[in-house]
């Protein structure tokens, strides 16, 4: 099967995509065009798809690097439908998780162990193809339509670079697959390789929404044994135990202390690791706070906005010999990593069906908007109909 060309191949594919063409307004379904993979890029026919926040986020900019009409989506699975030339690592027929990181394989910081940094297709929020700066979607005026951190997945088929691209085994179920393309493994990532939590550690986890979540999981997996969850819902403690978190600190009732006061008090001078995956600097600064002194880290997930800035006392940086930093797909490597945590997951050991709080239809994907807006959801896969 998978050495037969299929028809489809080196023709444009006429599909339905789910287009993204005001700020904020629902998504229309309508017909679209997709072109045929330049070289180094594989078009690929997606199963599923799951919301993920940053989605939210691009639908509601009005400004760059917002750009409309665009085809949102970034956390998908699919199979490879044709590939463009010099193209050996996946075929037609393969299972693939997309990412919105890149893994060149090649580039000096893909090379070392210490970087999921690609300095060939370096990350950015760009509206086309990682490698050709222009799109391969128009709709059936002829009209450009955009692309979305090199994914684009809310549309029945879409094209992808190579080095965007894992293959994964293709028994393992889609629905749950797709969450590793990027929610759960930035989260899970995070704990594993960024901070590289230990047996017998301490956590603190600032925003326990999906990501959140993940990085308990991942910290859980890792061993540790205290895991304190900050968040304003106090509703989040009962979701969380499923994850591993152990404390709680509802963010809106800690009285006159401020949350890293509370924290540094519970754990007698703060927690191993502090995870902040809300987007406030004011939280990086609280997470900082709590950190161990001497070899504390504070690993920062969440997407303030732009131009936001981080202030802490240099003092404090001086004093204290923290550790700070950002992490991006929770430092992992797509193609090495995504294949260890699915291992994980058939192993049961990682779970991700704790995740899936819902699944719809493509022609739904408006309500999964919604609920995620509202705050409804953690994970709402979408099954893309053909
Ligand atoms: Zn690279
Ligand atoms: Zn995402």
């Amino acid at each position: 099967m998978a050495s037969e060309k299929l028809p489809t191949a080196g023709n444009p594919i006429r599909c339905k995509a789910a287009v993204c063409r005001k700020p904020g307004e629902p998504l229309v379904l309508e017909e679209i065009v997709v072109a045929p993979p330049y070289r180094h890029e594989a078009r690929i026919r997606i199963i599923c798809t799951s919301l993920c926040q940053s989605d939210i986020t691009f639908w509601k900019l009005k400004d760059f690097p917002a750009v409309f009409p665009r085809i949102l989506g970034h956390e998908a699975i699919g199979v490879v439908e044709s590939v463009g030339e010099d193209i050996d690592e996946v075929k037609e027929g393969d299972t693939v998780i997309p990412t919105f990181m890149s893994d060149c394989g090649d580039c000096t910081d893909c090379r070392s162990k210490k970087s999921n940094l690609c300095s060939k297709l370096p990350f950015k929020v760009s509206p086309w193809m990682p490698r050709y700066e222009s799109s391969r979607f128009t709709d059936l005026n002829g009209e450009v339509l955009y692309h979305f951190l090199f994914v684009s997945s809310f549309s029945q088929y879409t094209v992808v670079d190579v080095a965007h691209l894992t293959k994964i085994d293709p028994s393992i179920p889609p629905n749950r697959a797709c969450l590793l393309s990027c929610g759960v493994s930035t989260g899970v990532g995070a704990s594993w390789r960024t901070a590289n939590v230990e047996t017998g550690s301490t956590v603190a986890i600032f925003g326990l929404g999906s990501i959140g979540l993940a990085v308990a999981e991942g910290a859980r997996l890792c061993g540790a044994t205290r895991i304190i969850g900050v968040d304003m819902n106090p509703n989040k403690f009962e979701i969380g135990k499923k994850f591993g978190v152990t404390d709680f600190i509802s963010a809106g009732d800690s009285g006159s202390k401020s949350v890293s006061q509370v924290i540094n008090e519970m754990t007698g001078g703060g927690a191993d690791y502090c995870f902040e995956c809300v987007g406030l600097a004011s939280l990086v600064r609280e997470a900082y706070s709590c950190c161990r002194k001497g070899w504390g880290k504070t690993i920062v997930l969440g997407v303030d906005k732009p131009g936001a800035q981080l202030s802490l006392s240099s003092f404090d940086v001086l004093h204290n010999g923290k550790i700070l930093t950002g992490s991006l797909f929770g430092g992992l490597k797509a193609k090495s990593d995504i294949p260890v945590l699915l291992k994980r997951y058939m192993d049961k050991e990682l779970q991700l069906d704790e995740f899936v709080t819902h699944e719809m239809k493509f022609e739904d994907i408006n309500k999964a908007f919604d609920l995620l807006t509202e705050g409804k959801c953690l994970r709402c896969v979408i099954w893309m109909d053909q």
